[in-house]
């Protein structure tokens, strides 16, 4: 088999947004000015209205001489960029089963196809040929992967977008373990530019959400990127009381030795790694004792084929990894293929996770707070004509 074209499309059509859940928006590393800390939401799935929008997203097609396509996305235009100014090169011609290889002459082809938009193309492109050989061999990436380790993932539900205001705090907490979710995530609004009444803030909505669901769910909480070491030593230990199951990047994800300093100093268990790219990448991490649960993105550090490689070196840590979840289902093919104590958890992003499937056949929801896995051979990624209103080929040669 070999690799006759790589393709990239923007798809256009109209999302339903739903109200009831107002809007809100977190913290981030901005925010230290006025001008951005007053910013409204990012995204307009965060506000609070019943309204149909705009919605366009980006997808990578890699075509084989066998009529096998590898199909993956969203991703960003500047992941398909890269492919086509860096990538596509090394790999039209070339026998897309022989993935290893090409990762390898990948991350090796430019100096700086270490980190960033450059790791994230070469990122989509493993998720490609990963769904290449699934559909050359008719099983789901998890058969390939060596799963299933469980017939379904236990789901976290990830609270992005959702209001933050006590009394709906409260409401969707309650919510959230009513629909069986094990664990929730919230995302704090303040940081040290909010001085302490920002602190008062975050600290009532850990307080809020651990009334309302009592001690038998888990709660996690992401500061993105938004603090600095006092002020999460500070918030982490004003936590402790409230036992969270971690809190996650509270600085930006450089700053290594800052994350070390907030696990030994704050006293709760602390998450990261969204950010962090490749297997090096979280050497780094782990050797420094900077997390107690490696967050990797498949999406971002490296596609399945680095996950893989990424979950080995965290077991021999013994630390969990629960994939960040831009996507779901590169996470949920990983996961099924590792064991419970390697993957525990895959997160999903109730308000986000939707969007990103909206042109997508076969939707991937937990149910009961579970996630069923995929049955299609590949991914599981089919393009649901009906909903694509308009295509445009992106192209810059
Ligand atoms: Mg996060």
């Amino acid at each position: 088999m070999k690799i006759t074209d790589i393709r990239y499309e923007r798809l256009e059509g109209e999302y339903a947004l739903s109200a009831g859940q107002a809007a809100a928006r977190q913290v981030g590393a901005l925010d230290i000015y006025p001008e951005y800390r007053s910013r409204g939401t990012r995204h307009p799935q965060s506000e609070d209205r019943d309204d149909i929008v705009p919605i366009s997203e980006v997808y990578v097609f890699v075509d084989t001489d066998e009529g096998i396509t590898g199909l993956f996305g969203p991703i960003y235009v500047d992941q398909a960029f890269q492919i086509e100014m860096h990538l596509r090169q090394h790999l039209i011609g070339r026998d897309p089963l022989a993935s290893e290889r090409l990762w390898d002459v990948l991350s090796r082809q430019d100096r700086h196809a270490r980190k960033g938009y450059m790791m994230m193309a070469i990122s989509a492109i493993d998720m490609c040929l990963w769904d290449i050989r699934g559909k050359a061999l008719g099983l789901p990436v998890y058969r390939l992967l060596g799963g299933p380790t469980r017939d379904a993932v236990p789901a976290y539900a990830s609270a992005l977008g959702f209001a933050i205001e006590p009394d709906k705090v409260y409401e969707q907490a309650v919510a959230f373990k009513r629909e069986g979710y094990v664990a929730q995530k919230w995302f704090f609004p303040h940081g040290p530019g909010d001085g302490r009444a920002g602190m008062e803030r975050n600290l009532l909505i850990v307080r809020t959400a651990r009334e309302a669901v009592g001690n038998d769910v888990d709660l996690m909480f992401d500061a993105w990127l938004g603090w600095d070491v006092n002020y999460a030593v500070e918030m982490g230990r004003a936590m402790a009381q409230y036992q969270p199951r971690w809190l996650e990047e509270p600085v930006a994800p450089d700053r290594i030795g800052a994350y070390a300093e907030i696990r030994r100093r704050a006293g709760i268990p602390i998450a990261g790694g969204e950010h962090e790219y490749t297997r090096w990448g979280f050497k780094v991490l782990l050797d420094s004792e900077a997390v107690d649960v490696v967050q990797a993105d498949p999406d971002w550090t490296g596609g399945i084929s680095e996950m893989v490689k990424i979950c080995a070196l965290a077991s021999a840590f013994d630390k969990p990894v629960i994939p960040h979840g831009h996507s779901v289902l590169p996470a949920l093919h990983l996961i099924a293929a590792q064991s419970p104590e390697t993957c525990p958890w895959l997160e999903y992003l109730i308000k986000f996770n939707p969007q990103k499937q909206w042109f997508h056949r076969t939707k991937f929801m937990p149910e009961g707070g579970m996630m069923r896995l995929p049955d299609q051979p590949g991914l599981g990624i089919e393009l649901d004509e009906e909903r694509i209103q308009a295509r445009t080929t992106l192209n810059w040669r």
